[in-house]
């Protein structure tokens, strides 16, 4: 049974964004998979989402504050500083623990400053929970922005229980090992009640972390969730997958409006065959690979050439870190290359979309592909696989993803796996996915069911969570 308190959403970004347009701001909603899969579990419970809104003033107030009226919850802005995003959100989140946690050490810059400003901001966090929570609410941290939040939380004498779930990867030992601040932020997710991750491998590779870094943590391998033991807490340490809403995609996709814009897609763009990729302009979603394996198809398979378009779609990301402006270029000289060298009259091979979709497009693009190309070098899970194969009301697309997402192991039975470094693996997936017998793409992309009903209920990823058993949210 539920609990009296309200349910605490803390996160780095809140769901929606401001932005100054022409003099005044707008509120716009925030890319990525963590406020689509926390947006469409939320949709009843009473509560806060505190998290930064991308800028602060008191007209941007007053548009959080119409927005918190339209929805169960309300929003609570944390201000930055034009330092501490810098240095906080830039730099140690997304210059240090993202390339490391998605297994690329060789990017991170590891620099001393960023720990002290992630520490301060940390514990900004938690101050501005403590401010408006009281002891029966749960508080739910997310992501690898805010791994120390429990620690401060706990010294300011906080009762609430509280709960972390990553969203990204966790790396292994030899990799994990690399940070400066190991130890701290092992300690800091062991601060928290329940620690959450995507992926079985995610928990093994943070268990062992803590088995190699911190001997004197002890390991219970219990059921359903790993429990480890420090002094006389028990952390309870699980795996929670995220989802979309699947009856949500997949009821949008049928409607009239998206089914009329899927047909005009089809044929405006030239080429029978469709690919798509949908990415936010990120390293880790291995856009170069993919387009050197679209290179490769093209060369092996002339046939191919004035049939199959790839139509790629990348999300601006980050555009103030170097190594994503750098991305920027690789992509946009690659796209040209592969399309000076093949386009003939009537075809280019390669469609590039450098910009946010509306939902409505995103569905029509889902609806309208023949294959979709998923195939990032490390990813947490990528909601768009899941949201291609909500898409699939005509059961005819083809979902060919990386074996290196979390979506993956879920996904297996439906999909074709793929390496994304071996460029030869993906052009021969692409080939075999252009030229499979209708009956054969009808049957794998069914195999998406089973997964439907098991993971992708509405709520499952926030009830599994909010319902362990240390947590008095249910
Ligand atoms: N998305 C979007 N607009 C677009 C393309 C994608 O809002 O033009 C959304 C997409 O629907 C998905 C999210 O961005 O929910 C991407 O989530 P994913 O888990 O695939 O990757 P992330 O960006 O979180 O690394």
């Amino acid at each position: 049974m539920m609990n009296e308190g309200r349910l605490i959403n803390v996160s780095n970004r809140l769901p929606v964004s401001l932005r100054k347009h022409a003099g005044s701001y707008r509120l716009e909603r925030s890319s990525g998979g963590l406020a689509t899969a926390l947006d469409s579990v939320w949709s009843q419970q009473p509560g806060v989402w505190i998290g930064w809104a991308g800028n602060s003033s008191e007209a941007a107030d007053l548009l959080l504050a119409r927005a918190s009226r339209r929805r169960p919850y309300s929003l609570q802005p944390v201000e930055l500083s034009e330092e501490e995003v810098a240095k906080f959100y830039s730099g140690f989140a997304n210059e240090i623990i993202w390339p490391l946690f998605h297994d690329m050490p060789s990017r991170c810059n590891f620099d001393p400053e960023y720990w002290d400003t992630y520490q301060r901001v940390n514990r900004k966090y938690a101050q501005a929970v403590e401010k408006i929570s009281q002891p029966q609410d749960f508080i739910w941290v997310h992501d690898y922005h805010l791994m120390l939040s429990a620690r401060y939380m706990r010294e300011a004498g906080m009762k609430s229980r509280n709960g972390f779930f990553l969203h990204i990867p966790f790396p292994a030992p030899d990799v994990f090992e690399k940070l400066p601040w190991r130890e701290a932020i092992l300690r800091g997710l062991l601060d928290f009640e329940v620690v959450g991750f995507q992926t079985e491998r995610d928990r093994n590779n943070f268990i062992s972390c803590v088995q190699h870094l911190l001997p004197k943590v002890l390991i219970e391998p219990a059921t359903p969730h790993m429990r480890a033991c420090v002094q006389d807490r028990q952390i309870i340490i699980g795996v929670f997958p995220i989802s979309i809403d699947f009856d949500e995609f997949a009821s949008q996709a049928v409607r009239n409006d998206v089914a009329a814009r899927c047909v005009e897609i089809r044929e405006r763009l030239s080429g029978d065959l469709l690919v798509l990729g949908v990415d936010r302009m990120d390293y880790t979603k291995g856009i170069p690979e993919r387009l050197k394996s679209f290179r490769i198809l093209l060369r092996r398979f002339p046939e191919l050439r004035g049939k199959i378009t790839l139509v790629q779609v990348v999300v601006p990301s980050r555009e103030e870190i170097p190594d994503y402006k750098d991305l920027r270029l690789d992509v946009e000289l690659l796209v040209s290359q592969i399309n000076g060298e093949f386009t003939q009259p009537g075809w280019v091979p390669i469609h590039y979309m450098h910009r946010n979709l509306s939902r409505h497009d995103l569905l029509a693009y889902y609806r309208a592909a023949d294959i979709a190309l998923i195939t990032p070098l490390k990813d947490g899970m990528n909601l768009v696989a899941k949201e291609f194969c909500a898409a699939q009301v005509d059961e005819r697309g083809v979902l060919i993803v990386s074996e290196f997402a979390g979506a993956a192991s879920e996904l297996r039975h439906a999909a074709i796996l793929v390496n994304p470094n071996d460029f030869n693996e993906v052009a021969q997936a692409l080939h075999t996915a252009a030229v499979m017998p209708p009956e054969e793409k009808r049957s794998r992309i069914s195999r998406r069911a089973p997964d439907r009903h098991r993971q992708w209920r509405r709520l499952a990823f926030a009830a599994d969570f909010l319902r362990v058993p240390s947590c008095p949210w249910w």
